[in-house]
């Protein structure tokens, strides 16, 4: 019969006599009653984390505070002190009304110091233990028979080569033979990265040259089997090429747009805590995860970044809060309280707790919430940037999805990076018609002779094509992410003898009656989007532009959904972080030259960057750019609709700080 020992009594002591004190194996009882047995090693490890209860022992300790809990779930890995941590964290938060960052300031110093103590005691007495890893547990897994067998099996294409990975992977996080190797160990446990452990042992795959182009071929060898012909070795090289290019121009864009986004979002200063009340909401689809006919995922859900807003459960007219795993929400319009809908607190550069969702609870005292999220949001896209070798993996490109009205006119190839023209679009009679600056240099096919095809397609740049006949008038989107169209060598070929007209427009317009449909149209290049490329489309998404916003008809939710999309294409970044980017780039109007923040009942519209630093206040804009020019413009004099910001210390002190402190 083992020892039964209370939580108590572990509380009563102080970690380090538990050393010598405990059992090797014992029963603990929990103050809610239940009593498990557990041993010294789990239990001391729990304990010194405990010191948080210990000084706030007025909570119920429960089994899910214990480490054996998490044991069950996962194996012991970076992020478990964090999820103890976090087990009891709220408990505390909560029996001692602990409800806003403010008043839990003291408790989250408290929480790193434990955290430190921990991590340097148990730094000397786990120095025992301590093991190591080498070339021979790489050599175990890279020769494991299951693991040569599915190298061998895999075919030199994308599809098999990003198979490959996943299922190396899978293996080694479920297979029993390998369960005492140090490596196996490290990737279960998530010290090290998954895509990098299975270019080890499995292959390196599709490398990208510096322009995001893939190889033609991929690596079919690993870093443990070593790369070894000319070819493997030279296109590796390029990832190292990549690295040195993009800790350069890229990541001073990148860093200029993140000051930029956060000079901007800057004016949303405050979080109130509690409900400003508004009745505005945001209709919001729940998206589930989206799935392609081989189970790839193309578009996860967006509900997990949903966690922390509010939602109006419309049964019972109450606002819940969303944690992410509401999985009945899933397709369903629901409607969210929203800083971009409007929040109607009376500051005109605060929102409330509500509206921005129970991420305001990790806002810091005195932090300014518009540069935190724009912070938030430029660290991530640098630090992408940054470590773009670290994130290196065999590129998967993006493909071709055709919606239901494109699979009217198009197929596509089991490639999926090639169009087809219908058989029954061309029996009805349809033209193509491309726009002029796709096709730069399709005259020089006539004029000139031996130009070769790829002469030809290396201008092309096709984004949108039309088929049209009478009155019918159809657009379609062809580009996939920065995979812009190009015509097939067939079409040249077929264009060449058939020729072409312009019409009106100066468009290409090309009769396809004569065309064979079984022949491609219009290719895709193998380009992968990488970072670089996220970090421009979301620079050209948030400055801006009048032409652009008023084209496309965007509106701020629609910009919102925009940017939300574009993101967390590739990352995941919460909703509210996003929300307040769009409402700082959000204006009252642009034709009166109001850039003030709209609250609930004000008109809405979506601002450009370069005005709204402008109309707003002038000591932003000296932090911004185009100074000489704001300087002399005699519109800068005329306050109209001119709001303070927390710059204008350094431009008028006087009168800042006076007015702050009500003088
Ligand atoms: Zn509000």
């Amino acid at each position: 019969m083992s020892h039964e020992i209370s939580v108590r009594e572990i509380l009563a002591e102080d970690t380090e006599n538990l050393w010598t004190k405990l059992p090797k194996t014992f029963l603990l009882k929990y103050d809610n009653g239940e009593v498990l047995e557990t041993n010294y090693k789990t239990t001391i490890f729990t304990s010194y984390y405990w010191d948080l209860i210990r000084e706030w022992p007025n909570i119920i300790v429960k089994p899910n505070h214990h480490l054996d809990f998490y044991f069950k779930k996962s194996p012991f890995g970076a992020h478990t002190h964090r999820v103890l941590i976090e087990s009891f964290y709220k408990d505390i938060a909560v029996s001692y009304g602990l409800d806003t960052p403010l008043k839990r300031d003291y408790l989250d110093k408290r929480v790193f110091e434990v955290n430190n103590n921990a991590y340097n005691k148990l730094s000397v007495h786990l120095y025992p233990y301590m093991t190591s890893i080498d070339i021979l547990d790489f050599i175990e897994v890279a020769d494991d028979p299951e693991i040569k067998e599915m190298i061998e099996k895999c075919e030199p294409d994308q599809l098999s080569v990003s198979q490959l990975s996943e299922n190396i992977v899978k293996f080694l996080y479920t297979t029993n033979k390998l369960s005492n190797n140090r490596l196996v160990k490290a990737t279960r446990a998530k010290i090290v990265k998954d895509n990098q452990v299975s270019q080890c042992v499995g292959v390196r795959g599709y490398p990208t040259d510096v322009d995001s182009m893939l190889f033609k071929y991929p690596i079919m060898s690993g870093y443990v089997n070593g790369l070894n012909t000319l070819y493997d070795s030279m296109t590796e090289s390029r990832s190292a090429s990549k690295s040195l290019l993009f800790s350069t121009a890229p990541l001073q864009f990148s860093e200029y747009l993140s000051r930029r986004i956060q000079l901007m979002a800057m004016s949303v200063e405050r979080m109130h805590y509690g409900d400003c009340g508004s009745n505005k909401y945001m209709d919001c689809l729940v998206t589930a995860n989206e799935y392609d006919e081989f189970n790839n995922l193309i578009k996860k859900s967006n509900l997990p970044l949903m966690a922390g807003k509010y939602y109006l459960d419309e049964e019972t007219n109450t606002l819940k809060v969303i944690t992410g795993k509401e999985t009945h929400l899933l397709n369903k319009w629901i409607k969210v309280r929203s800083i971009v809908a409007g929040c109607d607190h009376p500051d005109p550069h605060g929102v409330c707790s509500v509206c921005f969702g129970e991420l305001s609870q990790n806002i810091q005292p005195g932090a300014n919430v518009g540069h935190l999220c724009g912070s938030v949001l430029g660290q991530i896209i640098s630090q992408l940037i940054l470590s773009v070798k670290h994130h290196e993996k065999s590129a998967d490109i993006s493909y071709i999805k055709l919606n239901p009205r494109m699979n009217k006119f198009f197929y596509i190839d089991s490639a999926r990076d090639k169009y087809y023209i219908q058989k029954e679009t061309i029996d009805k009679g349809y033209y193509v018609e491309v726009p002029r600056d796709s096709l730069l240099n399709l005259n020089d096919v006539l004029n000139v002779k031996n130009l070769s095809y790829d002469d030809i397609s290396r201008t092309a740049h096709i984004d949108d094509i039309a088929l049209f006949k009478d009155s019918e008038y159809e657009i379609f989107h062809l580009r996939v992410e920065n995979r812009y169209g190009i015509l097939s060598k067939e079409f040249i070929e077929y264009i060449k003898q058939k020729e072409w007209l312009m019409n009106k427009k100066s468009n290409y317009v090309f009769d396809i009656s004569d065309w064979d449909y079984r022949k491609p149209f219009i290719v895709l290049p193998k380009k992968h989007y990488n970072n670089n490329d996220l970090s421009k489309d979301i620079e050209a998404l948030i400055q801006g532009s009048k032409t652009d916003n008023k084209k496309k008809n965007r509106t701020p939710k629609a910009a919102f959904w925009e940017l939300f999309d574009l993101v967390n294409s590739r990352l995941d970044v919460n909703f509210a972080i996003i929300e307040t980017i769009i409402y700082s780039s959000m204006v009252i109007s642009n034709e009166n030259y109001d850039a003030r923040l709209p609250k609930a009942n004000d008109p809405k519209e979506l601002g450009v960057l370069k005005d709204i630093m402008a109309r707003r206040s002038l000591s932003g804009q000296l932090a911004y750019q185009y100074v000489t020019k704001e300087l002399t413009n005699p519109e800068s004099f005329f306050p109209l609709f001119r709001e303070n910001y927390v710059m204008d210390v350094y431009i008028n002190p006087k009168e800042t700080i006076n007015k702050y402190y009500g003088i």
